[in-house]
């Protein structure tokens, strides 16, 4: 005879829980977890018989964090494009494995990687030590345009564009990520600029959708977001409404950006302690750049923040928890801050029902946090335990 017994159930036990959604917490949880997913969350209930609980009496639970910006290829130090140029294939792959076990320990138990070279960041996908990865791919990008040395360069034509947008599919990307502006990592390429014209870039955009992949448009230059706009991008990424000489006033782009849907990926975190950004020209954007991105929050645009960890070095690729508090800062809610980091960009990374919430059927990726988020911005910084898919990584 054999007999089959049911594995034993993991459950964790704190004093509160932030499901990623509602600011009200709920008080004495208990998060059933079956293999790598939720089963159940209860309150106040004594756990069923065949169920091991851990405790953590004054805690509070919150959903794992959704990065929904990374780059694992860029090393988070102080020149990271020269540092990538120095490695090979199987040297970059060992790095981002590196950055990605990084960024799990810190809480990122989701990144979404716009942009690596070599396609590296896809074999990175369903490795259970590391966070569940989604990867674009070396992104589309102009003749030595920004971030060319990924090796994503095309001429500015649609049916270059078209090719491009083909391979990535045909490769198995998540997600399309296109330059469609400058940006301050690659000299010669002014933000505000645009890197391709408004019909190359609708043909990517066109193509991607066809085949139901999302397209995360990098865009610093207010022409380069309303083309993204105009032509149904799923999302902008930084959006700072750059000019030639400050910010741009967003005017009638709020509008459009909030009955279209499109995604705002506000660019925000850095370690504790360091400049919010090595560029003097960033610098100087900041609060023109806070102003617009408040705006269109404000006004009910899709609004999450992601990091861009591994671009400087006061983005390590753990840095996402430490955007809650730099958004509280701003003015924002604390809960709304988490929120923000977890359902929302699970949202926009097309994850609903798998990631960012605390609910039955989720993937069991949560944090321990000693204290309570919710209301002591520097809490988060206290991770006490973090499980990935039902694995405690620490
Ligand atoms: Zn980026």
């Amino acid at each position: 005879m054999i007999l089959t017994e049911r594995p034993r159930l993991i459950a964790v036990r704190a004093a509160r829980l932030f499901d990623g959604v509602s600011p009200e917490l709920l008080d004495a949880p208990l998060v059933i977890m079956d293999g790598g997913r939720i089963a159940a969350v209860q309150s106040g209930s004594h756990p069923p018989p065949d169920v091991d609980v851990v405790e953590f009496p004054e805690a509070t639970l919150m959903p794992g964090l959704v990065d929904a910006h990374v780059h694992l290829a860029f090393d988070a130090s102080t020149d990271p494009v020269a540092a990538l140029a120095t490695r090979d294939t199987p040297a970059v792959a060992a790095a981002m494995r590196a950055a990605a076990a990084t960024a799990l320990a810190g809480g990122v138990t989701t990144v979404r990687d716009l942009g690596d070279r070599d396609y590296v960041a896809l074999d990175l996908r369903d490795d259970a030590g590391l966070p569940t990865v989604l990867a674009s791919g070396p992104p589309i990008t102009s003749r030595a345009g920004h971030c060319h040395f990924l090796g994503g360069q095309i001429d500015d034509n649609p049916s270059a564009m078209r090719a491009a947008v083909q391979e990535r599919i045909d490769r198995g990307v998540d997600v399309i990520k296109i330059m469609g502006s400058g940006g301050n990592i690659t000299p010669g390429n002014p933000p505000e600029r645009s890197q391709f014209s408004a019909a190359t870039l609708r043909a990517g955009i066109e193509l991607a959708h066809r085949h139901g992949i999302g397209v995360a448009v990098h865009a610093h230059g207010t022409t380069a977001i309303r083309d993204a706009v105009t032509f149904g991008a799923d999302s902008i990424e930084h959006a700072s409404f750059w000019s030639r000489s400050g910010v741009d006033d967003p005017g009638d782009l709020i509008e459009q950006i909030v009955t279209r849907q499109v995604t705002v990926s506000a660019t925000v975190g850095v370690r504790p302690g360091a400049p919010a950004t090595p560029y003097p020209q960033t610098a100087a954007r900041t609060p023109g750049i806070v102003a617009a991105l408040l705006s269109l929050y404000r006004a009910g645009a899709r609004f999450i923040a992601a990091s861009d960890a591994g671009i400087h070095e006061n983005k390590p690729h753990d840095v996402a928890r430490h955007i809650p508090p730099a958004l509280a800062a701003i003015g924002l809610p604390l809960p709304e801050a988490l929120r923000l980091v977890t359902s929302a960009p699970a949202d926009a990374c097309g994850l609903t029902g798998r990631k960012g919430r605390l609910a039955p059927g989720h993937d069991a990726d949560l944090l321990v946090i000693d204290g309570d988020p919710t209301t002591d911005p520097t809490a988060i910084d206290r991770i006490l335990a973090v499980y990935a898919r039902g694995h405690r990584i620490r």
